[in-house]
């Protein structure tokens, strides 16, 4: 599998309509019986909660979020396809993010409709859906898993950053694993100027040494000891993408294999 060889110093494949997606997630879950949550209106923020089945222990609370890059259609589109499958570990309780920037999908641009790259915001939130994004974070329970779905324009194939400051069992290796059945790895021994091995980027990051925190930095810091940043390659075909992502995702829940 080739590179399309045509997303040069920025994303020029496919674009989405974010409504249009956004409806069929809602549709999705609300068929599955899950939750609906509005985290804010202006724009419009959606989260879908789901216990986990019933007369099954609770055994991992798991959060995946999407869309905080309005050029990163992927994300949305995996999130949609796992809704829509419903197949998930059934002693595991689910909050599920479709999209953090939906004003960015509507001008497919990285930051939102005012200029803001949304995953830089999570140290001092300034715009609207971070702040909504983080007053919802704070009424939720703390996490076993965060996953977060991104893409990259730059990437040679598919790539996963871990934080696991505790040394939790690693699920890196299972993410990558699963995403290789369908996409290219990213073979890189520097990935966006991190040492990697195998598509795995373990970077030892101190939020506290860093001014502009990504989600993921908010995420480690108040919610959760365990995340995954999962990075599709842009320049590949969008179904390969979203494969990979959908792919990543269940091999993240590969816990007893
Ligand atoms: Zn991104």
């Amino acid at each position: 599998m080739q590179p399309l060889g045509k997303n040069i110093n920025g994303y020029f494949g496919e674009t989405i309509d974010i409504d249009a997606v956004l409806n069929d997630c809602t549709a999705a879950a609300r068929s599955h019986g899950w939750i609906v949550e509005a985290i804010s209106e202006t724009p419009k923020l959606l989260a879908f909660l789901h216990p986990a089945s019933r007369g099954i222990q609770e055994r991992a609370r798991i959060y995946i979020s999407a869309g905080i890059h309005g050029d990163e259609p992927a994300g949305p589109l995996a999130v949609r396809q796992l809704l829509e499958e419903d197949q998930w570990p059934s002693d595991a309780s689910l909050w599920v993010l479709p999209c953090l920037n939906p004003t960015g999908f509507a001008v497919n641009r990285r930051e939102n409709a005012n200029g803001i790259d949304l995953n830089r915001q999570y140290l001092e939130p300034k715009a609207q859906e971070t702040v909504a994004h983080i007053n919802w974070l704070k009424r939720q329970p703390a996490f076993d898993l965060c996953l977060c779905l991104h893409e990259d324009w730059e990437a040679h194939g598919f790539y996963v950053y871990e934080l696991n400051p505790e040394g939790q069992p690693s699920l890196a290796e299972k993410i990558v694993a699963r995403a290789a059945e369908v996409c290219p790895i990213d073979p890189s021994e520097l990935i966006e100027g991190r040492p990697a091995q195998n598509g795995i980027i373990r970077p030892s990051v101190d939020p506290r040494s860093r001014p502009q925190w990504p989600e993921s930095f908010f995420l480690l810091t108040h919610k959760t000891r365990l995340s995954y940043t999962l990075e599709a390659p842009s320049d590949f075909l969008l179904s390969v993408r979203v494969a990979a992502l959908v792919a990543a995702v269940r091999g993240a829940f590969d816990r007893e294999a």
